[in-house]
């Protein structure tokens, strides 16, 4: 059995007292919502914070306020289960929901939070191992070693962002508040992340995830499409998250498709907008832009599946994502 490591926990009960408990708790602190990511990580030694600041009795991150005519904003600790089941997320922002309800199973969701969920750890079959499993290839430099197994000759880790909220967040143009002794400050959700498997977040650690802002539904249409190996419940290998917004003329006036689980970070690919921008997502633009989002996804092979198919499944999968979003709302 994996035992968790000996830590201080504490629970505040307001925002401003865990920026404060966090300001005050050093460097060798981290906040935790559910534990369905954190938890695991440090039983297996990934990660071992001498203090763990819970944020799960903290009421005003539980709220989901607004509505589609301004926006939607979500708290850091709504569960994934009430995101997923919220009837006013469903009916409007179906990618959101829908996202939330493929993530790990019921139990898991109960837990899990959204704000987690944007902060997923990177995967890699490297790294998501025991301690004693790691130790035995001496190892990797996400966490104790030198090397990366997956490219060894390579400066830099190439864990997989593997959090399918993340792909939503980016392709809906959705943004975060964060907050710290230092203010709070609202960035776009594409700005959160970094192409680097160690340091993929932009958050600085002491950093609160405050909530998370849908935009204003006028008409875009969005959706989520996952990979993976077993429905019941995995880690996805590929997600395809697509918002396309129409002209007056039923036109494509913007496109935005964003990759999961292809690379350290959530992957815009503007070669598949550019293609879509002008046309009525008619099935040639459709194909068109599937190619064009093929090309430049370059998964790594530390995830499920071969590389080789999971590549040839970008094509396959944008292609139904779109086609979905060309039969209407
Ligand atoms: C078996 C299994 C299957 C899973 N399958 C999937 C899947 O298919 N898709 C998927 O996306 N995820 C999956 N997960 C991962 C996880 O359950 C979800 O991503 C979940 O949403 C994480 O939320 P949490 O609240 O439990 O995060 P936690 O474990 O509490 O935290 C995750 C990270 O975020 C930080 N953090 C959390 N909240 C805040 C905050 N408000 N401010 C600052 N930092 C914060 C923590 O310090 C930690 O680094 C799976 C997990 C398991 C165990
Ligand atoms: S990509 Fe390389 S460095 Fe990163 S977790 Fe995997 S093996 Fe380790």
């Amino acid at each position: 059995m994996l035992r968790l490591p000996p830590f201080l926990l504490l629970e505040p009960r307001s925002i401003d007292e865990a920026i404060a408990m966090r300001a005050a708790a050093g460097d060798d602190v981290m906040f935790v919502a559910g534990g369905t990511d954190l938890y695991p990580n440090m039983k297996r030694r990934q990660q071992t914070p001498a203090t763990v600041i819970s944020l799960a009795r903290i009421p005003e991150l539980r709220e989901i306020t607004g509505g589609p005519a301004e926006g939607m904003t979500i708290g850091a600790c709504v569960s994934l289960t009430a995101v997923a089941t919220n009837p006013v997320l469903s009916a409007h922002y179906r990618a959101v929901a829908h996202a939330a309800h493929t993530i790990s199973t019921p139990l898991l969701r109960n837990m899990g939070t959204m704000g987690g969920n944007l902060l997923l750890d990177t995967r890699c079959n490297y790294y998501d191992q025991t301690y004693e499993w790691r130790k035995s290839i001496d190892f990797c430099m996400k966490r104790d070693g030198e090397i990366c197994w997956v490219a060894p000759s390579s400066p830099r880790c190439w864990a997989v962002q593997s959090s399918d909220g993340v792909p939503v967040a980016v392709a809906l143009g959705a943004e975060v508040t964060l907050a710290s002794s230092r203010g709070v400050r609202r960035i776009p959700a594409a700005a959160l992340y970094r192409n680097d498997g160690i340091e993929y977040l932009t958050k600085a650690p002491d950093e609160l995830l405050v909530s998370y802002h849908l935009p204003p539904v006028n008409g875009w249409r969005a959706t989520y499409h996952k990979l993976r190996r077993r429905d019941a419940f995995d880690f996805p290998v590929l997600g395809v998250a697509a918002r396309v917004d129409f002209a007056a003329d039923g036109t494509v006036h913007a496109a935005r498709i964003v990759l999961g689980a292809v690379a350290s970070y959530p992957m815009e690919i503007p070669e598949v907008a550019a293609a879509l921008v002008g046309t009525r997502l008619e099935p040639t633009a459709i194909g068109t832009a599937a190619d064009a989002a093929y090309r430049p996804a370059k998964p790594m092979d530390n995830t499920d599946f071969t590389l080789g198919w999971r590549k040839e499944m970008v094509r396959v999968y944008v292609q139904r994502a779109l086609e979905e979003l060309s039969r209407g709302p």
